[in-house]
């Protein structure tokens, strides 16, 4: 017998038949010996609505009453989902976050999980029930109602696995799992059996939506074992696990991209210390998030370029900070570019072998796609490029990767 976690969410649960099969991929687990606990986010377009609804009022001036609203979808599929079961037969019982409790730090909109008492939910499965928890909610010190964050039941359901010490937790989507790259684009694209979570928080955090980026987090501090897998036909999908030898051989396990992307160049700075940090703060300061950075070399008294990336909506907001600060920069002048994209190879192999980010430009110089800006870390290389070179890029790398043979 396994103790399994069962997120659903989404489409997932997105109309009343949908929800009678999530029932049945509940049984089926149950059948198999296994004892369950689910987890469910809100039905598709739900939570859009209320914040929507919220947002006829000040958010900044009323957070608590935001977080109340937007976190009432999942008291809805919930409840669903247990009066669901009760027509074939079983037991569920559906739980908010205080009555778990599941307690979170008190950030409204944005809380981290401290702490779930796992005690009522083993209690409960013990017993031949099933607890069906609300994702993406939990209490503070206060008791006030906390949200996670947009997509946060992928980061409810692995820290509940955790909690109660859970053999698996079964992340069910509308994909039926990791792809070497996006099959929309590349037609051989292959399915993934596993994916270390080094790996997959890179992908996660480059923008493949697939899991929340806090929940890889989660699951790599807790050793959690994630499968994403689709809710439509129920089939084995992806593993995501701590790293094995034959990951590490692995040269390249995929290809990310991202469309949102824009990119700042300060022409003639003086180059001296602290230029920076005058650049930066400001952005920070302001709660824009900078990504890839770029400064030219420059002979002893010349003057630097210096070129950055931030997300396309906000460019704008990007461009009068710096105006703002011109003179305390001290750069001549700006140029914005706010149609490119960035694509990223990523795999453990990296870190043992050389020439990939050789073969990855080779690669892209053979299809004639200029190179912006390029950046790496110990498992990926990013490059930014035009946008409109997406579909070439991606082919092109995923064959010189071998990605199809997969
Ligand atoms: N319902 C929330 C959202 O739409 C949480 C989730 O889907 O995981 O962001
Ligand atoms: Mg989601």
């Amino acid at each position: 017998m396994q103790k399994i976690v069962q997120k659903f969410g989404g489409t997932s649960v997105g109309t009343i038949d949908r929800i009678r099969n999530v029932c049945s991929l509940i049984n089926k687990e149950l059948k198999n010996g296994n004892q369950v606990a689910v987890v469910s986010s809100a039905m598709s377009g739900e939570t859009n609505k209320l914040v929507s609804l919220a947002e006829n009022f000040d958010i900044n001036k009323n957070k608590l009453e935001f977080d109340m609203i937007v976190s009432t979808g999942e008291q809805i599929s919930i409840a669903l989902i247990s009066m669901a079961l009760k027509e074939i037969g079983l037991k569920g019982k559906p739980l908010l976050g205080w009555q778990i409790p599941i307690t979170g730090s008190n950030d409204f909109t944005k809380a981290k999980i401290n702490k779930i008492d796992g005690k009522l939910i083993l209690e409960l499965m013990n017993n031949g029930e099933i607890p069906i928890i609300a994702g993406f909610q939990g209490i503070d010190k206060d008791n006030n109602i906390v949200t996670l964050g947009r997509g946060g039941s992928d980061t409810s359901a692995v820290a509940i696995a955790a909690a109660i010490r859970a053999d698996r937790c079964d992340i069910y989507t509308d994909v039926d799992g990791v792809y070497t790259t996006d099959p929309r684009i590349v037609k051989n694209a292959k399915k993934l059996d596993k994916i270390s979570y080094e790996e997959m928080l890179e992908f996660a955090s480059l923008g493949a939506k697939v899991l929340q980026t806090r929940s890889v987090e989660m699951a790599m501090r807790h050793r959690v074992t994630v499968q994403v897998l689709s809710s439509q036909t129920g089939k084995t999908g992806t593993f995501l696990t701590k790293e094995d030898e034959k990951m590490e051989n692995e040269l390249v396990s995929g290809i990310a991209y991202s469309k949102d992307e824009a990119n700042i160049t300060l022409i003639n700075i003086l180059d001296k210390p602290g230029v920076a940090t005058k650049i930066f703060t400001p952005l920070s300061e302001a709660n824009i998030n900078v990504d890839m950075i770029v400064q030219t070399g420059s002979e002893n008294g010349n003057k630097i370029n210096f070129t950055y990336t931030v997300s396309r909506k906000d460019l704008e907001q990007t461009i009068s900070i710096m105006e703002k600060n011109k003179i305390d920069i001290e750069f001549e002048r700006i140029i914005t570019n706010n149609s490119l994209a960035k694509v990223s190879i990523v795999g453990l192999g990296m870190r043992t072998h050389t020439g990939v980010a050789n073969k990855m430009f080779s690669a892209l110089a053979s299809k004639n796609i200029n190179i912006h800006v390029i950046s790496t870390s110990e498992i990926k290389i990013s490059v930014l490029i035009d946008e409109d070179s997406i579909e070439k890029a991606l082919n092109s790398l995923h064959s010189t990767f071998e990605l199809d043979q997969k």
